[in-house]
């Protein structure tokens, strides 16, 4: 018997939905509508650098048009190609549906490799890239919406949010063509922690519900938990740091590029963040192991395993070996379509990308409608809000004054209680009720359904549910 062969990352997205919708009762021609790309643009455009002209090749993908915008990061890789740019769009239009962001779903990629450049050239390219995607509509507040991803970030943002704002210079709502921006370009507190945040609040959502654990077999809360993590990038590294610092986890491996750090002890997430900037990789790092094969790590006993990195990572080859009984997809599509029976067959609970890595397009949703109504979250109210709660403790404490009652409250809780709530704290807490609301919508559906096995089903189940409901309000 052969050997069942490899799914692409597009294959494995697709039998995954279609693993969901054997599920659900749509109508044939609904659910082919939803699944298929609807267009995905090439450009190949080129550049004037060091002399002489280089040509470089990108794409712009748009899966569902069922909400407009759509949405979804640009990705800087040598690996970018349509068929991974189709699966990533496809992605985004459950992720949104599932986090309830109104908008469709895009992705774009360029395929670079962005350490070859420096930031000169970077910007020359990013603009260039841009104005293509400007010139027809693929970047535009009202219709296409990108934002950061692998190999992208602020910068790139800002730079493409300026091209946008120098083609159309009377749009009043320029800004919102692009999410992810510097605070100073139009950016939201807390974007760039938020798909990382998101990561956390799902792993806190997740340990709220002892039933669910006990299907991994874990007991307890986070705190001393051992987590592998696969990617110290924006992703990897902010779920990392915030497990670590703030639910007491122990990071007991850091898989990267030129391989792997490993401590029992946990490893200290900001040292070897900087070791990687001055060093260019994790190799040297003092007072941990060096694994040069980064790989074989992901198979190390753990109880939370976070592949934040790339897609593809846990596939046939590996996926029999991996003994965390809990992975969460931080990166999109890291466990392939084969490998997600074998670990679902070994039992092992898979918080799924869709729904764990949505952090990120949950606070560019925020950012856009920050920008569309050009004023910061938090602006109008927060002081009334201090106001009124100063009122309150005023008059408690006459109350207990004239009453002899000698009631004090203690001055710190009385700081961080009258104190009004600034624009980070808006969005986490924004970011913290999704991320809660998606979990449980997917859980109920986990619970409730005896053919339903996994949630990542059960989270496909929801949002087809919803992307099939909105086509069916437009009459298609
Ligand atoms: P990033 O470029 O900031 O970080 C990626 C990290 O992975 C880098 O540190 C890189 O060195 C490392 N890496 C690359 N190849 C590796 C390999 N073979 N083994 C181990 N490490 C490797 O990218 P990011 O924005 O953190 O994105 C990571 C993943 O998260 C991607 O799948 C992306 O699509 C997904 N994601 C990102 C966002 C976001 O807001 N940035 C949102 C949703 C999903």
């Amino acid at each position: 018997m052969t050997e069942p062969k490899e799914t692409s990352f597009r294959e494995s997205v697709d039998l995954m939905f279609n693993r969901a919708v054997a599920l659900m009762d749509l109508p044939p021609g609904l659910e082919e509508k939803i699944r298929v790309c609807n267009s995905t643009y090439t450009v190949r455009f080129g550049v004037r650098l060091r002399g002489q002209i280089h040509t470089f090749t990108g794409y712009r993908s748009v899966h569902s048009e069922h909400m407009e915008p759509v949405k979804g990061g640009i990705r800087y890789a040598m690996g970018v190609n349509q068929d991974e740019v189709e699966a990533l769009a496809a992605l985004m239009t459950y992720k949104c549906a599932l986090v309830e962001a109104p908008f469709g779903g895009s992705k774009g990629g360029l395929r670079i490799d962005p350490r070859d450049y420096d930031e000169h050239e970077l910007e020359l390219i990013t603009r260039r890239f841009a104005y293509e995607l400007i010139k027809r509509d693929l970047i535009d507040p009202a219709q296409n919406v990108p934002a950061p991803d692998m190999g992208t970030g602020e910068r790139e943002m800002a730079w493409i949010a300026d091209q946008y704002a120098r083609m159309n210079t009377t749009d009043i709502n320029a800004r919102a063509c692009v999410t992810g921006k510097p605070l100073n370009a139009g950016g939201i507190a807390g974007r760039v922690e938020a798909t990382g945040r998101g990561v956390q609040y799902a792993l806190r959502e997740f340990f709220r519900h002892p039933e669910d654990m006990a299907i991994a077999g874990l007991t307890g809360d986070l705190d001393g938990k051992r987590v592998i993590v696969q990617g110290l990038g924006n992703v990897g590294y902010h779920a990392a740091s915030f497990l670590r610092d703030e639910d007491g986890c122990k990071i007991i491996g850091i898989i990267e590029r030129d391989g792997a750090l490993v401590d029992a002890r946990g490893l200290d997430v900001n040292a070897v963040r900087d070791w990687i900037a001055k060093h260019k990789g994790v190799k040297g790092f003092p007072g941990a192991d060096y694994v040069e094969n980064g790989a074989t790590v992901l198979e190390e006993a753990c109880d939370i395993l976070i592949p934040a990195a790339l897609e593809g990572v846990i596939h046939r080859g590996n996926a029999a070996r991996i003994k965390a009984p809990l992975i969460i997809e931080a990166a999109n599509g890291p466990i392939t379509a084969g490998a997600d029976d074998i670990l679902r067959d070994k039992g092992v609970v898979i918080i799924p990308d869709m729904y764990a890595n949505a952090g990120g397009v949950t606070v560019s949703y925020f950012e856009w409608v920050k920008n569309l109504s050009h004023i910061r979250f938090g602006r109008m109210q927060r002081r009334a809000e201090e106001a009124r709660t100063a009122m309150l403790i005023n008059e408690l404490e006459r109350l207990s004054a004239d009453r002899g009652l000698g009631w004090t409250l203690s001055p710190g809780f009385k700081e961080q209680y009258l104190r009004g709530s600034d624009e980070l704290e808006l969005v986490r807490s924004g970011l913290d009720d999704t991320m809660r609301t998606a979990y449980q919508s997917m859980r109920a559906v986990w619970h409730a359904r005896e053919d339903v096995k996994d949630l990542r089903t059960a989270a496909y189940i929801v949002s087809i549910g919803k992307v099939a409901a909105s086509y069916r309000a437009k009459g298609i």
